[in-house]
């Protein structure tokens, strides 16, 4: 009977963990809400959301304001808003061609960033850790934001998302670099570092708070020197056994095609990516940013050669995701990077493929659209998985963090 009594009750904080979470969540996502909204949102009774409002407030999570009416019959009702100073988090971004970093609140709410543009090269992991503590140092100085909860950290590579080791990024030259260890060690926080893909954490950003809030089934394709890509499945991460899943950059689409940094031949980032765009528009192949500016330029003059370069950037473009809609049937497919740029001129180069080459239902049910987040989705996701702990279980980590005072100071 004991036994029984310990499960049972185990099963109601289990319920009331996850009930003060989806109220977290509700709040981190769509900002202040009325206790009747939440009621709306979670489906729990008037009663229980106050109860765990009064739970989170004592958290020192949720502040609740005054009562207010809303144009709606009966009470009014308080509007319950997070505290985003309750905690934060640093989000970090290493991409092929610039780093970032920025101090992040609950609710999303960004308190500071900095990015640096940086040679597109092949830096060691160490040399690239210690300018990434540079720009930390630069974001936190003279900051109180908040106690720090987490370290997220969006890197340009495939990553083991269990210990934050970098497989391979061959686009930074990286094999099996244990960033996650590396920068736990040099930052000195004792809190935990999540180091992921950066266009899955981009792909959750959109999905949180971008282009995709709407939408529980999208694919997110970045483009930039590498062809990244993040797919979201009823709504969760498609992450494979180890978290290296969705690199949709590296499908073999051209036998015949050209040699690919990953080691195979023909993989669709050959044909996407900014390398082919720039070299079939008579560019340099790493001309970057500057480049690609110059080519669009180009394009709105009339330019023959540009223009056929994006109708073929735009062909190779709608062929790759004619096979991810027919695998996926997804609502959205979500063109980030500087394929966001880009969208306006392939728009119809890429409706057209689609039409010809994806199966007619999963077909109807897809839009392509350009990011709305733009460049710092990945960083903004970064934030989002090392605040996805407190989300998950906001009592625990407010406990731990109440526990240990000295967190807030990491040097
Ligand atoms: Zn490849």
């Amino acid at each position: 009977v004991t036994g029984r009594l310990v499960e049972l009750g185990q099963r109601s904080e289990t319920v009331r963990r996850a009930n003060l979470s989806a109220i977290v969540r509700a709040l981190h996502v769509s900002g202040p809400l009325s206790r009747s909204e939440l009621v709306a949102r979670t489906g729990l009774t008037r009663s229980a959301i106050r109860d765990l409002v009064g739970d989170l407030v004592a958290m020192g999570l949720v502040t609740e304001g005054a009562a207010a009416a809303l144009g709606t019959p009966g009470r009014p009702s308080r509007v319950v808003s997070l505290d985003t100073h309750a905690a934060v988090v640093l989000a970090l971004e290493i991409a092929v061609d610039s780093l970032a970093a920025a101090i992040v609140g609950l609710g999303g709410e960004v308190f500071a960033s900095t990015r640096v543009e940086r040679p597109a090269g092949h830096d060691s992991p160490d040399a690239v850790v210690a300018d990434l503590l540079r720009l930390v140092t630069e974001v936190r100085t003279g900051r109180e934001d908040g106690p720090l909860i987490g370290i997220g950290v969006a890197v340009v590579g495939i990553v083991r998302r269990s210990d934050g080791v970098v497989s391979t990024a061959p686009n930074i030259g990286w094999r099996d670099a244990p960033l996650g260890e590396r920068l736990t060690a040099a930052l000195g926080a004792p809190v935990p570092v999540f180091v992921a893909n950066e266009a899955d954490l981009a792909a959750l950003a959109e999905h949180r708070r971008g282009a995709a809030a709407a939408a529980d089934d999208v694919i997110f394709i970045s483009g930039e020197v590498g062809v990244g890509g993040g797919i979201i499945v009823g709504g969760a991460p498609l992450l494979g056994v180890a978290g290296y899943g969705g690199e949709v950059g590296h499908l073999p689409v051209n036998p015949e095609g050209r040699a690919c940094r990953c080691g195979s031949i023909g993989c669709w980032e050959t044909e996407i990516g900014e390398e082919a765009l720039l070299v079939a528009a008579g560019y340099p192949p790493d001309g970057g940013r500057e480049a690609v500016d110059a080519l669009l330029r180009e394009a709105i003059g009339g330019s023959v050669r540009a223009r056929a370069s994006l109708e073929r950037l735009g062909h190779w473009l709608g062929i790759g995701l004619a096979g991810l809609v027919n695998v996926f049937n997804p609502r959205l497919i979500v063109l980030g990077g500087r394929f966001g740029r880009l969208h306006s001129f392939v728009r119809r180069t890429i409706e057209a493929e689609l039409d010809a080459r994806a199966l007619a239902a999963p077909r109807a049910l897809v839009s392509v659209v350009p990011t709305a987040l733009g460049e710092d989705a990945p960083l903004l996701g970064a934030a989002e998985l090392a605040l996805e702990p407190l989300l998950a279980d906001p009592g625990s980590v407010v406990g731990a963090r109440s526990a240990d005072p000295a967190q807030a100071g990491f040097r």
